[in-house]
């Protein structure tokens, strides 16, 4: 897990560094792709109920599951970059959301919130506590800064397959839920919304948009319940 992991970042890392104006989606993708099959792992989303790429790239009001391609990145777009890496059998599985040149106040603000309301979270994450307890500080977090947490997604456990139980809420009332124990690793990963919460699937299947057509966030890392602080297994020096 920890060496899928360290992949899976890498591959974040790949494609935050190949953003730039001018650069379509498809192209960041191939970044992603190629990264993956250098490290001999192999890309968990290639395929995944028929993905039929590498990465999830979602610019602006895109939420997640965006499809790269011939979209043309621009100066003030904020750009979702969602990747995993499949090694020996383990997966990892990581998401950031980054600003492309000059993006507005709002637009940053909304990526720092839900940076930080992952770190919120996790600060919660350790065994004995209940999986819910990580779920309402995200939440709590979030709303406090004036965003809303998307509900129709949510993490998930992770190991040999990438989409485990149990599911990780990223909204709810402490106390309930799964105990967490040491070794377990899961993916925990806000998706925050500028405004309202709803969002909706495009023609296409897969792309998710906020309701409103107003910006939203992710982040996401794998990370190890242990009897301490959690082990974050998507680790890299620009998360
Ligand atoms: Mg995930």
């Amino acid at each position: 897990m920890r060496e899928a992991g360290r992949i899976a970042a890498g591959a974040r890392t790949a494609a935050r560094l190949a953003l730039r104006p001018g650069i379509t989606t498809g192209e960041i993708d191939q970044a992603v792709h190629a990264y993956i099959l250098s490290q001999n792992a192999v890309p968990t989303f290639l395929g995944y109920s028929g993905f039929p790429a590498s990465s999830c790239i979602s610019v602006n009001d895109e939420v997640i599951h965006g499809i790269p391609g011939k979209r043309v990145i621009h100066e003030g777009d904020i750009v979702s970059i969602d990747v995993g890496a499949t090694y020996k059998g383990y997966v990892g599985d990581c998401a950031g959301t980054y600003p492309v040149g000059q993006v507005s106040k709002e637009a940053l603000e909304l990526i720092d919130i839900t940076r930080t309301s992952f770190f919120e979270g996790i600060k919660l994450a350790r065994a004995g506590n209940r999986l819910s307890d990580v779920s309402h500080a995200i939440q709590q977090y979030v709303e406090s800064h004036g965003c809303s947490v998307v509900r129709d997604y949510v993490g998930h456990g992770i190991g040999a397959e990438m989409h485990e139980d149990p599911q990780v809420p990223n909204y709810g009332r402490p106390g309930h839920g799964p105990l967490l124990a040491s070794g377990m690793t899961i993916a925990v990963e806000p998706m925050v919304n500028a405004g309202v919460y709803g969002v909706r699937t495009l023609s296409n299947e897969w792309t998710v948009v906020t309701l409103d057509g107003k910006l939203s966030a992710h982040y996401e890392n794998t990370i190890l319940i242990t009897n301490d602080e959690a082990e974050i297994l998507t680790m890299a020096d620009d998360i």
